[in-house]
């Protein structure tokens, strides 16, 4: 049997092991995902353990992302970019890292049929998962790239960051990176291909939702919307954006998303990711 884990601290909370299962069960395949607490500055002792108990692979949250670097033979593209890993496959005792969490979000837009180039994106919050995502996306022929948060000073950031890797040629110079404020979202609508809620606002169990959604009049609605909420599957953002004609899209298919990638890397063969994505998002299943 195939012995996969997730690795972190806290890790009680973590859905991989019910998505892993998901997409192995469409396969048809017998696996053992276990979620392990291993604190930091443990990593050394839990991957001889990994390799004394024959476990295949494992996908890492905090506080283990970049911290397992040092101890891995190669890592992919978007690892290297990133800066971060969130994937290990063990093969012949030696360990490799992988990226999957932007391209997760990727194969969900594109399985809900957009096309990132030449495309204005907007992109409210400037988080852990935006760090990764404003890059992969800047880096696939995006037009116009604006971040909005709260604390401007973190989108300003991430926008840096891009300017960076487009003067060492990492990233295409192609995308023009802007950051503001959340007090004026209006001002940004009207260009907008694809709006992207990746603040935990309207997230169930959180006592937090957008107080005033009327920026979203500014909006085409030709634009897609997309939350990376999962749970609830239709947020008030997206519900508001379905009312007005918007296609929605919620956080599902990126969670799915990069599970198939992954797994794909752990099973070491090409998987038909569009069927098994259409498959396991069919249903608006809470998770
Ligand atoms: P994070 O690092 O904690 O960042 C949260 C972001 O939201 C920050 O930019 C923060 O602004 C903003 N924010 C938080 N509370 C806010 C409020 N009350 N008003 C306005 N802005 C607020 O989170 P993350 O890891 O980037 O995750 C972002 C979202 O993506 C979460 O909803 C998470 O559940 C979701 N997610 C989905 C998937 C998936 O597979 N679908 C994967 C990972 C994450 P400040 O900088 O001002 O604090």
């Amino acid at each position: 049997m195939l012995k996969l884990n997730v690795i972190g601290d806290p890790i009680e909370h973590s859905k991989s092991p019910v998505v892993h299962g998901m997409v192995m069960d469409a396969l048809g395949i017998s696996c053992d995902y276990e979620k392990i607490l291993v604190r930091k500055g443990e990593l050394k002792e839990y991957i001889e353990k990994a390799l004394s108990e024959n476990v295949s692979g494992f996908n890492l949250t905090m506080p283990h992302k970049v911290d397992i670097i040092p101890f891995l033979e190669k890592i992919d593209k978007d690892a290297e970019l990133f800066g971060a890993v969130n994937t290990v496959k063990i093969k012949d005792g030696k360990l490799y890292g992988y990226n999957t969490d932007a391209r997760g979000f990727i194969l969900s837009l594109e399985q809900n049929g957009f096309d990132i180039r030449n495309k204005s994106i907007v992109i409210l919050g400037a988080g852990g998962v935006v760090s990764t995502l404003a890059l992969k996306l800047a880096g696939l022929g995006a037009a116009r790239m604006t971040i909005l948060n709260r604390t401007q000073s973190k989108a300003e950031d991430i926008c840096q960051r891009i300017k960076r890797l487009q003067n060492d040629g990492v990233v295409e110079r192609g995308v023009k990176a802007v950051s503001g404020g959340t007090e004026n979202i209006s001002a940004y609508m009207p260009e907008c291909d694809l709006l992207i809620n990746a603040t935990p606002l309207g997230m169930s169990g959180m006592d937090m939702d957008y107080t005033d959604l009327l920026f979203l009049n500014a909006l085409s609605t030709d634009a897609l919307v997309a939350d990376l909420i999962y749970n609830p599957p239709k947020t008030k953002f997206l519900s508001c954006a379905e009312k007005r004609g918007n296609k929605i899209m919620n956080g599902l298919g990126m969670l799915i998303g990069q599970a198939i990638l992954a797994d794909e890397i752990y099973l070491d063969k090409k998987l038909d990711i569009s069927e098994l994505f259409t498959k396991l998002t069919s249903n608006d299943c809470v998770i």
